[in-house]
């Protein structure tokens, strides 16, 4: 970089400080930094373009261009090369703008005299905020050192933005972090919420942007960097585990790459002080990961981006610990969070909202065995929030309203009480059993995996544990559980349970459920892949441990153990006679068996469903996984939310199918029960009821809404409903039902 630049930048940026420093309205020093910018580069024309809402940008600012035209001249987001910048977050530099691509001319602004054309987009942590243009008579090229001081420039207005330096008196920008905000996200955990913004991660704030003296900001940047190194060595020493050592390895890496220090070390040189060249970028990073769409990139990215949090909180001497106090009623706002951290903010939680996060991810199976609210991909929520700040959580929806105004609010309270009053329902007929108006006793049992869910056998009035995934104790952790843990879980669960019946599953991993600690498999389709039974009699070892543990954990009791996703004979004969031969080994050793064991399968492929009469003779009992059992059925991806609730559950097809599933298991008088998700859906369970299944496994806060509806019908005329639709050729059942159900009231 030519010396002349570096200190042209150096003194820009100075001069930016200054403007920020004085006590003037925003639109002022808007005013006043577009003067500036377009004096030091030498430019007739400097703009400064920003979001108005979602998809238009408005002249804020101009040095050049006519001022009438400013808060009148806006642009749709992708129109223009204003608008394309701002769309794709890429530089435009173009010496001949009129004749470039998408260019549209704003007759408002007299712009036609300008030839070239620079627009730089205005980020902050891949929040986009604005444009930032230099335009000039001469057609030339703007050139790298121009456009990266250019660059300084827009991250500076970006910070300035954030500190609220553009709002007051005839504000270019409303306040930010004030207004109300409707953030759409998905469903995690159904309920609703409302509290207040607890920050997993506090934003680190950046008040010195600029620095004089380039040679102290590096030593302090040098500094920071040697801790950092330091503390990942320190956690790479602490590793035990293979796996995750070469992580750590990789982020160790990154941790001392020569490109990414450099690179700040330039910014430093440019005036930046040393935190702003850190976020520089991270902000550059970010910008690169949200066009990412290799997976092993965006890790990388991931692992770049927390190191640039720990480096701003070394310099900035702002911790994790921030002093301040978990607000009351916390809603917890993370762009991500291990099952682990979740698990140590326990039931403290009213709600929580992610950014990023999957149905899948673990993060939600904890969530739903905590039985709260949770929201994923609430793009934008991490930036947008502040800790103590008002929310509600619409889990239902996968909704958030942060900071609502009275009208959402009131609302919002009304949905809330409304389900308080259906909670006080539920409980007073949580002692009583669950029998229709026709006289069927149906047996409600709850799904669990996790210590967490045990508390809800009792106050659910769950009858017992349709399904135990054992897997989630393997997911919490970082490496594999041993034996004698394992037992020792088991064993509480049953204590839990004072005699109640507990299904175990065996471990069901693959597919969706990746443990952190197994070399991921690269599969073409992972969930037609090499997943739960098919692992565990590939790689017998940890199922026989497993069912050892259970064994173990039993000490005598009746125990109850079920395999999933058998497809075919064989593989639920050869996972029984790996219990078989567990027992005789438990024997040998002197270990006292369960008086009584029954051995079930998981009925989650249609092959299943028309297995030989002797297999439905020789199982001890058989639970339909609906959740896979509909996903094979349909072809439709349970994890992808395009297709998943393509296809309805009261679909007659596979009603039909359900119904034959039931009818065989009544030839051969082998118990039934039906565990996926639309158990705990109360038409849904009633409809299951109808066509024949008399046990539901289901989460426990379904139990009181299945119970309550289940209690006020008659299957028999529910099934003449459903058969008449089926007569009719009706796609579903489900209008049919609905309508039928309406006339209860
Ligand atoms: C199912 O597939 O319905 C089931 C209960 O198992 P999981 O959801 O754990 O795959
Ligand atoms: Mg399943």
């Amino acid at each position: 970089m030519p010396d002349g630049l570096e200190s042209e930048s150096r003194k820009l940026l100075r001069r930016l400080r200054d403007t920020m420093a004085e006590d003037a309205a925003g639109q002022a020093r808007l005013d006043k930094i577009t003067h500036l910018t377009a004096d030091s580069m030498g430019t007739e024309v400097c703009s400064i373009y920003l979001f108005r809402d979602d998809n238009t940008l408005e002249l804020c600012a101009t040095e050049g261009l006519k001022a009438e035209a400013v808060h009148k001249t806006r642009m749709k987001l992708g129109e223009g090369l204003v608008g394309r910048v701002a769309r794709t977050g890429r530089i435009i530099n173009a010496a001949d703008a009129p004749s470039f691509a998408g260019f549209r001319y704003m007759p408002e602004t007299g712009e036609e005299i300008y030839s070239s054309f620079l627009g730089i987009p205005i980020q902050r942590l891949g929040e986009k905020l604005g444009v930032l243009v230099v335009q000039s008579r001469q057609a030339r090229e703007f050139t790298s050192d121009e456009v990266y001081a250019l660059e300084v420039v827009a991250m500076v207005l970006a910070e300035m933005a954030e500190l609220g330096a553009f709002v007051g008196e005839g504000a270019a920008l409303a306040a930010r972090h004030t207004e109300p905000r409707l953030l759409r996200g998905t469903m995690g955990q159904e309920g609703a919420a409302e509290g207040h913004v607890w920050l997993h991660e506090p934003r680190v704030v950046v008040t010195n942007l600029v620095a004089d003296d380039p040679a102290r900001e590096k030593e302090r940047l040098d500094e920071a960097v040697q801790s950092l190194q330091v503390s990942v060595d320190d956690l790479l020493a602490s590793a035990q585990d293979p796996e995750q050592r070469a992580v750590l390895e990789a982020y160790r890496m990154f941790a001392s790459s020569k490109g990414w220090l450099r690179r700040m070390e330039e910014d430093i040189e440019r005036g930046l002080s040393a935190e702003s060249a850190v976020e520089k970028q991270q902000s550059l990073a970010r910008a690169r990961m949200s066009q990412a769409t290799d997976a092993y990139l965006r890790e990388r990215l991931q692992d770049l981006d927390d190191l640039s949090n720990r480096l701003l909180r070394l310099l900035t001497g702002q911790g994790n610990e921030t002093g301040a106090e978990m607000p009351p009623d916390p809603i917890l706002v993370a762009r991500n969070i291990g099952p682990g951290e979740l698990l140590d903010y326990g039931r403290s939680l009213k709600g929580i909202v992610l950014e990023e996060g999957s149905v899948g991810s673990h993060a939600a199976i904890v969530a739903r065995a905590l039985a709260i609210p949770l929201v994923i991909h609430a793009g934008g929520i991490t930036t947008e929030a502040l800790n103590g700040d008002h929310i509600m959580v619409d889990g239902d929806q996968g909704v958030v309203h942060l900071r609502p105004d009275e009208t959402v609010v009131g609302a919002f309270r009304d949905k809330m009480a409304m389900q308080t009053k259906a909670l006080e329902r539920y409980a007073s007929i949580r002692e009583t059993a669950c029998v229709t108006a026709c006289g069927s006793r149906i047996h409600l049992n709850m799904n669990a995996g996790l210590m967490a869910d045990l508390p809800s056998l009792e106050s659910s009035g769950a009858e017992g544990v349709g399904l135990f995934r054992t897997e989630l104790q393997f997911l919490v952790r970082n490496q594999m559980p041993k034996r004698t843990e394992l037992a020792a879980l088991y064993a509480r669960v049953l204590d839990a349970a004072h005699g109640k019946r507990v299904n175990f599953r065996t471990l069901d991993i693959g597919s969706d459920k990746v443990l952190p600690y197994m070399k991921p498999n690269d599969e073409p389709n992972p969930a037609l892949g090499w997943r739960a039974i098919r692992v565990g009699l590939d790689r017998p070892g940890v199922m026989r441990m497993q069912l050892q543990a259970l064994l173990r954990a039993a000490q005598g009791r009746p125990l109850t153990v079920m395999f999933p996703f058998i497809a075919q004979l064989d593989e639920f004969y050869a996972a029984r006679a790996e219990m078989d031969k567990t027992i005789a080994r438990e024997r040998r050793l002197g270990h006292p068996v369960p008086e009584k064991i029954e051995i079930g399968a998981m009925l989650e492929t249609p092959s299943l469903a028309y297995a030989p009469r002797r297999f439905f003779e020789e199982v001890d009992f058989l639970s339909i996984g609906g959740n896979d059992l509909k996903q094979f059925f349909y072809a439709a991806d349970r994890e992808n939310e395009r297709v998943r609730r393509r296809y309805d559950t009261l679909n007659c097809c596979f009603l039909t199918f359900v119904e034959e599933i039931v009818t065989r298991c009544a030839q051969t008088d082998t118990p039934l029960s039906f565990c996926g998700e639309d158990a705990g859906r109360p038409i849904e369970a009633l409809c299951l009821a109808a066509i024949g299944l008399r046990t539901l496994s289901m989460r426990p806060a379904s139990i009181g809404p299945v119970k309550h509806l289940m209690m006020r019908v008659d299957l028999a005329d529910l099934k003449a409903v459903i058969d008449a639709a089926r007569d009719k050729g009706a796609q579903s059942a489900r209008p049919a039902v609905i309508e039928y159900l309406r006339g209860l009231d």
